[in-house]
């Protein structure tokens, strides 16, 4: 997974953006990370971008990637690490700030589980409506990370319920757009239960939040498939993208006109 790829297993998005790779664990869902263990096959390979494993680099000459990206797409950002890690100096974060709000044309999606460095750092960050910023929470000792996440003013909030450890019923909606739940995959997968998935459904159905079910999970991400109660479930913060279909278009032909005129 280097700098920018066009293709990703990631349901929920269409491409990802790595400014910088690798992290440390924070809360029980990391620990079976699936970034960690990409990055550390990969240990010690010399000219290999992952030669450093999962430790902590930033890689500022991947910063432009997405200004050269022409074709507007949703992106991932940091799909191989966590944009808030306490060791990616504030400076660093800006910039990456900088380049999704200059790339007007995208639509970038960030998920932390750095809720207090996010919530710390909000004020100081531009907040474009193409920038969508959400927040991992897998058990309900960590649904205060929505708390956090509704301080910041983003167009779009979201919560990953992925891998989903527990039943999340103490978690509040206001404020929040949409959430994707799935369970865990992988050799040693942590078993999700279908009341879970029904309780959080049914409690976005019931707060008009977008709900999107990525997989059952098990020993294969797609083992189980994503049907849920004879359905598949690929809600998407339908009023924002509506209003970001038209950014877009308004954005797209003013940039045929840009290079129209200085051909
Ligand atoms: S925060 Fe995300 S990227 Fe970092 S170790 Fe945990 S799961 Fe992996």
């Amino acid at each position: 997974m280097g700098e920018m790829r066009d293709k990703t297993p990631i349901e929920w998005t269409e491409a990802t953006w790595n400014p910088v790779t690798g992290c440390d664990k924070v809360s029980p869902g990391c620990a079976h990370c699936y970034a960690e263990a990409f990055a550390e096959r990969f240990r010690g390979v010399h000219g290999h971008p992952y030669e450093q494993g999962f430790d902590l680099k930033l890689w500022p000459e991947r910063l432009e990637g997405p200004l050269r990206w022409r074709r507007p797409r949703l992106i991932f950002v940091n799909s191989m690490s966590d944009l808030f890690h306490e060791r990616i100096p504030d400076e660093y974060v800006k910039r990456v700030f900088e380049v999704m709000t200059a790339a007007d044309w995208h639509v970038f999606q960030i998920l932390t589980k750095r809720h207090e460095r996010l919530a710390s750092l909000a004020s100081v960050l531009p907040w474009p409506s193409n920038v969508w910023m959400g927040v991992s929470i897998e058990n309900r000792r960590f649904v205060h990370r929505a708390d956090y996440l509704r301080e910041v003013p983003a167009a779009v909030r979201f919560i990953s319920a992925e891998p989903l450890l527990g039943s999340l019923a103490t978690l509040r909606l206001e404020g929040i757009d949409w959430l994707i739940a799935g369970g865990e995959s992988g050799p040693h997968h942590r078993p999700i239960r279908v009341e879970w998935l029904r309780q959080l459904r049914d409690m976005c159905s019931h707060s008009r939040v977008a709900f999107f079910f990525k997989q059952w999970g098990g020993r294969y991400p797609k083992l189980g498939g994503r049907v849920l109660d004879d359905k598949v479930w690929s809600e998407k913060p339908l009023p924002d993208l509506t209003r970001w279909t038209r950014t877009l278009a308004l954005t797209t032909a003013r940039r045929e006109r840009e290079l129209s005129s200085s051909a």
